[in-house]
């Protein structure tokens, strides 16, 4: 269909850039960029995503290495993980794999407030998150999406759905933003938040007044016909594991019957996922530049005192 937006293409030209910038990196510093996930447990959902990041890195010529400590494991001890990756030099780029098992989700925060800045590949922690929230791979997804349809967002009505701290709350911020000074394509749109608290009735009618819709609730079935308006143009960034299995997965969106009135509409899956995964590996060569970058300017200044 002309008006489904794939991901694919997008992630594509995001991942032959990384592979250039990675093949220059490898012929000028004689070895591989390298991520290195920390997965506790083996949440099937997630195994499936450190796959996918996994091949993409393989194909850019990124060395990706999981650390896969037990599910049952202490905090201290993946603190103690988190640490040792840290101080290894090795290591360019940390991924913390999300959801954390059960006994540590209370964790999560404090466990991604450990990983150095410098590693920081999902712009989670608290230095990288304030200069930047659309350093986070999700994020910058939608972005990289909303160019690729490449209308202007400047006074159009978005809704966002769902205000987490990592997806819906910087995805709100880059479409409300002002692009005065950036002259970009996105920003300066009406953003209407809604979350689990708002209304049904003002839900739906903040949706169908919605030019954009970007929702990011992991609640299958959300966005139904009668919700939105003809042409309206909707990226679905919830992912939901259809129950009964560990390989299907859906979107937010009922996809067939919205995609009849959709100017534009990203399929889950297929969609904003993929391009998820290209943006962290970008992440990972700024990273592993900017590392390097770091300790010359670092000898530099030794040599000086
Ligand atoms: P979360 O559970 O922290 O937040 C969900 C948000 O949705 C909350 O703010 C909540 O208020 C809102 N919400 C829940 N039910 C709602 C309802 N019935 N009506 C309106 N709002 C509702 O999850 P998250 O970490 O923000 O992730 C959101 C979704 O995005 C999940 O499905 C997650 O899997 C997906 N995700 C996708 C990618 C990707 O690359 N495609 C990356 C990150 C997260």
């Amino acid at each position: 269909y002309d008006n489904v937006l794939y991901g694919k293409p997008v992630a594509n030209r995001i991942l032959e850039k990384c592979k250039q910038d990675c093949d220059e990196y490898i012929l000028k510093y004689d070895r591989q960029p390298r991520l290195t996930a920390l997965l506790v447990g083996g949440h099937p959902s997630s195994k499936l995503y450190i796959k996918n990041k996994q091949k993409a890195a393989k194909r850019v010529g990124i060395e990706f290495n999981v650390v896969n400590p037990v599910m049952h494991s202490t905090h201290e001890a993946i603190v103690d993980l988190i640490q040792t990756l840290n101080n290894d030099d090795s290591v360019d780029g940390i991924l913390l794999q999300l959801p954390l098992p059960l006994h540590l989700i209370d964790q999560t925060e404090n466990l991604i407030q450990m990983i150095h800045a410098d590693k920081d590949v999902d712009g989670f922690t608290t230095e990288n998150y304030c200069q930047s929230t659309t350093m986070i791979p999700v994020v910058d997804a939608v972005h990289e999406l909303l160019k690729e349809i490449g209308e202007p967002t400047k006074g159009k009505n978005v809704v966002v759905i769902g205000r987490s701290k990592y997806v819906g709350a910087p995805i709100a911020l880059l479409l409300s933003r002002s692009t005065v000074l950036s002259n970009e394509l996105v920003g300066d749109a009406h953003v209407t938040i809604c979350h689990r608290e708002t209304p049904l009735d003002n839900f739906k009618m903040h949706c169908k007044n919605a030019d954009i819709i970007i929702s990011a609730a992991g609640r299958p079935r959300l966005v139904t016909h009668d919700m939105v308006k003809k042409d309206v143009i909707v990226i679905d960034v919830g992912i939901t594991k259809s129950s009964g299995s560990n390989t299907v997965f859906v979107g937010d969106v009922c996809f067939d019957e919205v995609r009849k009135s959709a100017k534009f509409i990203t399929p889950v899956p297929g969609g904003v996922g993929q391009v998820t995964v290209a943006c962290l590996l970008k992440n990972l060569l700024t990273l592993a530049n900017r590392r390097v970058t770091k300790a010359f300017m670092n000898e530099q200044t030794n040599n000086h005192t």
